[in-house]
């Protein structure tokens, strides 16, 4: 039966998710049925003190997955699908009240994007090759039990959509969310698992821990039975898991840039650049991080951001700013003192930065920018906030070698907005990225007012791309010689 969330009811089940598990605290094992309303006194199902514990439960759920028919695996999937859709406000207000970055409309609109374009079980495909010596079959197998690390960011929408892409391949999932995101991304563990149990499934699916930490992480990668190990997040915890040893998937960071040159819409630039910017307050990876903009469009550009919810802010302004949102860390290790994005100031909203440089503007402000130079911090460092510079250029090639630069290699995602086909191949080209927008906002990128499934997980360093359930799977070959072939 659907349930249409009152706010009172949100914010029960967020306050008291929040009470029980955001501590680190472990509820009572006491779980009275599935009703979702009732957290109190029950725990997260699939949720355990130890790692070990969770892994094991994994190891439960992969075995149950396995005896599954396709069918049943669809219908689980289906079910979370709903569940995803229907408690899409709680967890996006979780999300927001927990990590305090983010915006709860957009929160919601993610979690609704993740169940209805996260690719289930259709995405597995076998292949057939006939020929004179008979008939050989490949099929997409399970790796067995996959270990998931996942981000502040998006924390369960990282876990709603790695576990259906997962589960639709065949495996069992133990998940190592992040320590900032742990009440949200056990939410949505819970979730996994009550819809599995809804539909006649096993009670615990996937698993993850109370207390998720680099030990536990470390844990996750030694043990014998975590076959694959998927990491989304930034560039430490992607090396961490790429020499693990073990076959690993790495979805890591990006700065994605935006080139506008003089044939584009310019009005629609600025409007789309805005609106993929400040979406969930730039937390997306893929979201628009600088623009290079031609000089001779520049003003019009930025009168176009500046009509559709843009805050400029001179140059004097924007180094106060940078000051508050980079701040000096110095390596215990090394001695070495290096700028840092303050954590303070990810995912904010643009008033609330803006207040901390003494501006006072209102919700219609959504983005802050500035024209700095190609070297400012604010070109070079991802900081995740809706805080967007952008950079003159005098024409394409000087607008190509600069975005290139600013992406550092990453190869993740990078946006155009122009009409000269030569210009949008040349950049396509020359960037390399996993994703390329051209004219539309950055989401366009994962399915949301664009083609294509939807991910949370984009694995540029090990090539998977937009993840989906084939990306968990291992191709598994069988061949009958000489017979099998009809004609
Ligand atoms: P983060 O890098 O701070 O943390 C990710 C997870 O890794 C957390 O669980 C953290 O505790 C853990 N971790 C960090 N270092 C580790 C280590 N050495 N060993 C084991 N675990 C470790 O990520 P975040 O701040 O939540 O997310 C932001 C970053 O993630 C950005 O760089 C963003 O671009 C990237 N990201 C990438 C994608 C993608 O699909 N490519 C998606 C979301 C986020």
């Amino acid at each position: 039966m659907a349930i249409n969330w009152t706010d009172a009811q949100i914010e029960q089940v967020v306050s008291a998710v929040i009470k029980n598990l955001g501590v680190g605290g472990s509820t009572v094992a006491n779980a009275n049925g599935w009703d979702s309303t009732q957290y109190n006194g029950r725990a997260l199902i699939g949720v355990y003190a130890d790692m070990n514990d969770a892994i094991d439960a994994a190891t439960a759920g992969y075995k149950a997955v396995r005896a599954m028919t396709l069918e049943e695996r669809e219908k689980i999937i289906t079910e979370i699908r709903r569940l995803c859709r229907e408690e899409a406000p709680i967890m996006a207000k979780l999300g927001v009240a927990e990590t305090k970055m983010g915006r709860v409309d957009h929160k919601t609109a993610k979690h609704v994007l993740v169940a209805d374009k996260t690719p289930g079980t259709s995405d597995v495909v076998s292949s057939v090759k006939t020929g004179d010596y008979g008939l050989t079959l490949t099929e997409m197998a399970p790796f067995g039990v996959v270990g998931s690390i996942t981000p502040s960011t998006n924390p369960s929408e990282t876990v709603i959509c790695n576990s259906i892409g997962m589960i639709a391949a065949g495996n069992g999932v133990v998940f190592n969310p992040h320590p900032n995101a742990i009440a949200t991304s056990n939410y949505a563990v819970d979730l996994v698992n009550r819809a599995c149990y809804n539909v006649g499934g096993p009670k615990v699916l996937v698993a993850s821990v109370v207390k998720p930490t680099l030990d536990t992480a470390q844990i996750m990668y030694k043990h014998p039975a975590i076959r694959l190990l998927v990491c989304t997040g930034g560039p430490g915890v992607v090396r961490a898991v790429l020499s693990s040893g073990k076959k690993a998937i790495g979805a890591g960071a990006g700065n994605p840039p935006v080139i506008v040159d003089d044939t584009a819409d310019i009005r629609k630039a600025g409007k789309d650049i805005i609106d993929g910017c400040t979406f969930d307050n730039n937390l997306p990876c893929i979201a628009e991080k600088e623009v290079f903009a031609f000089a001779n469009i520049a003003d019009e550009l930025i009168d176009a951001m500046i009509a559709n919810g843009a805050y400029k802010i001179n140059s004097q302004q924007a180094e106060a700013l940078a000051k508050v949102v980079l701040t000096e860390v110095k390596n215990p290790k090394t001695g070495i003192t290096k700028k840092t994005i303050s954590r303070d100031c990810v995912g904010r909203d643009a008033k609330v930065l803006l207040a901390k440089i003494g501006i006072n503007v209102g919700d219609e402000v959504r983005c802050i920018i500035c024209e700095t130079d190609f070297e400012h911090e604010f070109v070079q460092e991802e900081l995740m906030m809706p805080i967007l510079p952008i950079v003159r250029v005098n024409n394409i090639d000087q607008a190509i070698d600069l975005a290139v630069k600013a992406e550092h290699g990453n190869r993740h995602t990078a946006h155009m907005h122009s009409k000269n086909i030569d210009h949008l191949t040349r950049f396509a080209r020359a960037v390399e990225t996993t994703i390329f927008v051209k004219n539309a906002p950055s989401y366009a990128g994962i399915g949301f007012g664009g083609e294509g499934h939807a991910t949370f997980t984009i694995a540029g360093p090990t090539g998977e791309g937009l993840t989906s359930a084939r990306s968990f799977t291992r191709y598994r070959r069988c061949v009958m010689s000489d017979n099998f072939r009809i004609i």
